[in-house]
């Protein structure tokens, strides 16, 4: 476990602003002179966890508070990660996964099982675009990024019959879930590292600590702003969008951040590019070259809506983050075949950066 002074890069996508003070502490306290705020202090651990550095950020009353809530926050994602990691062959999931067509439904805990009711409903609000048992399309585009050549159209064939919610079986009576296809496996790359984010921050409420910011790579969730403070400020790449304001920042406060896009995973192939999402209804690899932003009421929506908006059709999108509660969604659409063009929905929060230096 790492305690750093200065903010770690995150995600391209997001930097939080290393503008943000150390320590609040002391202009907070000119303020806020009666308020037991004004004595904490910033504090930021760095772990890598699930493939990513893990990072939270957030404001204690001392070096004892902060470094128990942090290693509490840390043992939670990694509790996680061993129940939910589709590479650890021992995990709850891959228990799950390694049960399907055998006629056996398998009775989860409670993260799994809370998971895959979230997924399956936002399986079915997305159409289908989100959908967690595309395991078996994601393997061959694995395959694919690493030996350089798509997957044949037989072999996209043969895994469809293993993909869809629909031959997911959930009891809620018995919290068992059914895997009715051989060979499904599922996925939970698309939305666990959200619902971990989510988990962390709440681990941190338990220390009493409502000041905080977990971020997980492009995945990042706010609890009560910095003393003093209005939000915690989450700046955004600049739009490669001819006319688009820049640069600009989110000023967030219990509230989620996520992006989805094909900037660091992906396949370049003749001409064409192939994201590591990928279009369950299909097989196929998302080729639009599409960044999506989406801010929630907490990671776990942020992160799996991401997905699911990066797959749909603009419209469909669009009117999916709408009649999501709490939600706003941007969407980069950055070709080819079209002009860079920016679509959002009408209540997108930002903030030009010149209005928002500091943090209020
Ligand atoms: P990242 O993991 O880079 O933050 P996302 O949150 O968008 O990106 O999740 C992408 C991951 O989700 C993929 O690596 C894969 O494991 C899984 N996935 C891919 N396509 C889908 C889909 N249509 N629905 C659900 N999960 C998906
Ligand atoms: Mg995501």
């Amino acid at each position: 476990m790492t305690l750093t002074a200065r903010p770690l890069l995150s995600r391209l996508w997001f930097n939080l602003a290393p503008t943000l003070p150390l320590v609040l502490a002391l202009c907070a306290g000119c303020k806020l002179a009666a308020a037991p705020q004004a004595l904490l202090a910033r504090y930021e651990f760095v772990h890598p966890l699930m493939g990513v550095p893990f990072r939270l950020v957030f404001y204690a009353p001392d070096t004892n508070v902060a470094q128990r809530a942090a290693a509490a926050a840390f043992d939670r994602v990694r509790q996680l990660n061993s129940h939910l990691s589709d590479y650890e062959p021992d995990s709850e999931l891959s228990r799950l996964s390694a049960s399907a067509g055998s006629g056996r439904a398998v009775r989860l805990e409670s993260d799994l099982w809370g998971l895959l009711r979230t997924s399956h409903r936002l399986y079915k609000r997305s159409h289908g675009a989100f959908d967690i048992t595309v395991g078996p399309y994601v393997d061959l585009w694995k395959r694919a990024r690493r030996q350089r050549e798509l997957p044949s159209r037989a072999a996209l064939e043969r895994a469809s019959h293993a993909v869809g919610c629909m031959f997911l079986r959930l009891d809620p009576s018995r919290r068992t879930a059914e895997l009715l296809r051989p060979r499904m496996r599922l996925d939970l790359g698309g939305i666990a590292k959200g619902y971990a984010a989510d988990a962390a921050l709440r681990v941190l409420r338990h220390h009493g600590l409502r000041h905080a910011l977990v971020a997980a790579s492009g995945d990042i969730v706010c609890g009560d702003p910095p003393p003093g403070a209005r939000g915690w400020r989450i700046e955004l790449p600049d739009l490669p969008v001819p006319g688009s304001p820049k640069p600009e920042a989110l000023l967030l406060a219990n509230r989620a951040v996520s992006t989805s896009g094909d900037t660091e995973q992906r396949l370049d192939l003749d001409g064409r590019r192939y994201s590591h999402i990928i279009d369950p209804r299909s097989g196929q690899a998302l080729t639009d070259h599409r960044l999506v932003l989406v801010v929630a009421r907490d990671a776990t929506t942020s992160d799996s809506l991401a997905t699911a908006l990066s797959v749909l059709a603009t419209t469909e999108a669009l009117r999916l983050a709408r009649a999501t509660p709490g939600v706003e969604a941007r969407l980069l659409i950055l070709g080819p075949g079209s002009p860079p063009a920016a679509r959002e929905t009408p209540g997108f929060p930002t903030l030009p950066r010149a209005q928002n230096l500091q943090p209020r």
